[in-house]
């Protein structure tokens, strides 16, 4: 039974989207005055602030979801503060007697809302959550012993024999409006947040690639099926073609969901998903997996998964080897290829991510976090889950790792992967002029603006693996 005063409050979170939102149709469901909100937190004990490029990023999405949320009548009510706090405040003042949210996995982000829910239930609000940006919630896969799994392939197989993966929800038809205007104090204005950079305003790149917001995300899904879905096995290695869905800023701020994705590929392919596409289903499967990670090991960005790892020789980056890698710079084209398009667009290719992370890893034999924060400040898909478990990936300290003796060379790497020099061209120019031989070693021909290699491959791989024998002998 609803009184005649009540109203209902959605807190929306990394889920930035009308579509296949279920906390959202719930509350308007209830059909009385809702306060659609997002709170930017950035004083939370344990938040991880955002960084540069997904601050841009986030940004943009509010714009987007703010404008088609007043094209059906409701508005964002955007504020700043420790997020409980926010939303204590927030339900008081409008009357809420109902709170909905969709769940998120971080410990920090979890012990925000286990404290909210125990406060409503106190208070004698309802809260409801629901399961909105994984297939799967980490706690109901589990291997035959009750533990988390450690290795991807039995996660995944998990995953898919256990459950069903439910319909995804179309938008809701009415989302009814706020309350009375005068029942809610005026809620922030998204410039004054200054989540844009100024002096100097880099972000030119990030907005001639990407369209943040739903309407991009539901774009990219679609292109991409109707194209290079059919041929991603090949395709996802090729960084100089459009390969890949490009989907991870969206999927990261919860523009599109990831059942909408999966059941995309089941609608257009309902007898049999082919192989390709199947590949493309299970990278899904990576996300999922880096998710259960993060939520059994909270401090996946700090703390080594494998603790031998704390025992590891890491060498002090110099600066100058430091800012080489940053720039792209290091004399190695593929590497500062991958370095230059994360810097310009905010993202890079999957296999130059891999080749990037190991060149500084184990040729520069540098900390991974020392990478991982970098990438965390500059990827427009910087996630708290995704980032670290890959990093921890290559350095080897983490699950399902790479195995130690697994030093991607870039000079192989760009000839096999990159055979014309199509990506090398495109964010190396100096090298645009050399043949296809050539550019993948620039070195053996000398090109007056691009730098000699910062490491010799050969002695920095032996000093990598004598430090990782090290660490095998104990
Ligand atoms: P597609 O190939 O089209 O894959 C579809 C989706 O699957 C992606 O959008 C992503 O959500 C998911 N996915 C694919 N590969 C992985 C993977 N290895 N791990 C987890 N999810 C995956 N991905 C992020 O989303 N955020 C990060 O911060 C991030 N940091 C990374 C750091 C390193 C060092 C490395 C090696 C990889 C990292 N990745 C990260 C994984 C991967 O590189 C990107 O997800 C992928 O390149 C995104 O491009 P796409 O959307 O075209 O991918």
């Amino acid at each position: 039974m609803t009184s005649l005063h009540e109203t209902a409050l959605v807190w929306l979170r990394d889920d930035l989207r009308l579509d296949d939102n279920p906390a959202l149709t719930a509350a308007a469901a209830l059909g009385l005055p809702l306060t659609v909100v997002y709170v930017l937190d950035e004083e939370s004990a344990g938040i991880r602030p955002l960084g540069g490029a997904t601050r841009w990023w986030l940004h943009h999405s509010l714009q987007a979801l703010s404008s088609a949320l007043e094209a059906r009548g409701s508005r964002l009510v955007l504020r700043r503060g420790p997020a409980g706090q926010v939303i204590k405040e927030v339900a008081a003042q409008t009357g809420a007697a109902h709170l909905f949210w969709n769940r998120r996995y971080g410990q920090p982000e979890r012990n925000i809302d286990a404290a909210l829910k125990a406060w409503a239930g106190e208070s004698g609000l309802e809260a409801s959550s629901f399961q909105a940006n994984l297939l799967f919630e980490p706690w109901t896969v589990r291997t035959g012993s009750g533990g988390p799994y450690k290795v991807f392939t039995p996660f995944w197989r998990a995953c898919l024999a256990g459950q069903e993966v439910r319909d995804p929800l179309e938008p809701p038809a009415v989302i009814p409006g706020p309350p009375q205007p005068g029942r809610l104090q005026a809620g922030d204005d998204l410039d004054n947040w200054r989540l844009l950079p100024s002096s100097p305003d880099w972000s030119g790149g990030l907005a001639a690639t990407w369209t943040p917001g739903e309407e991009g995300a539901h774009h990219r899904l679609d292109d991409f099926l109707d194209g290079p879905a059919g041929e991603y096995g090949t395709g996802r290695n090729l960084p100089g073609t459009e390969g890949t869905s490009r989907l991870s800023p969206h999927l990261r701020f919860g523009e599109i969901s990831p059942f909408r994705v999966w059941h995309g590929i089941r609608r257009r392919y309902p007898q049999k998903v082919p192989a390709d596409v199947g590949i493309f289903r299970s990278e899904l499967g990576w996300r999922e997996f880096c998710w259960q990670l993060l939520y059994n090991n909270p401090e996946l960005a700090t703390r080594n998964y494998r603790p031998e790892f704390d025992r590891f020789a890491w060498q002090q980056p110099g600066r100058s080897e430091l800012e080489a890698w940053q720039q792209g710079r290091t004399g190695y084209p593929l590497v500062d290829a991958g370095m230059r398009q994360l810097w310009q667009t905010g993202w890079m290719h999957n296999r130059v991510r891999m080749a990037a992370a190991s060149f500084l890893v184990k040729n520069l034999l540098t900390d991974w976090r020392v990478g991982e924060e970098w990438f965390w400040n500059t990827l427009v898909d910087a996630d708290a889950a995704s980032n670290p478990a890959n990093w921890q990936w290559v350095a080897g300290s983490g699950a399902d790792a790479s195995p130690y003796y697994r030093i991607f060379n870039p000079v192989t790497q760009s000839k096999k992967f990159d055979a014309g020099g199509r990506f090398l061209r495109e964010f190396v120019p100096e090298l645009a002029d050399l043949d296809n031989k050539s550019i993948h070693e620039p070195w053996k021909t000398g090109v007056p603006d691009y730098p000699e290699p910062l490491v010799e491959l050969p002695e920095s791989r032996e000093r990598a693996l004598a430090a990782y024998q090290q660490l095998k002998d104990g």
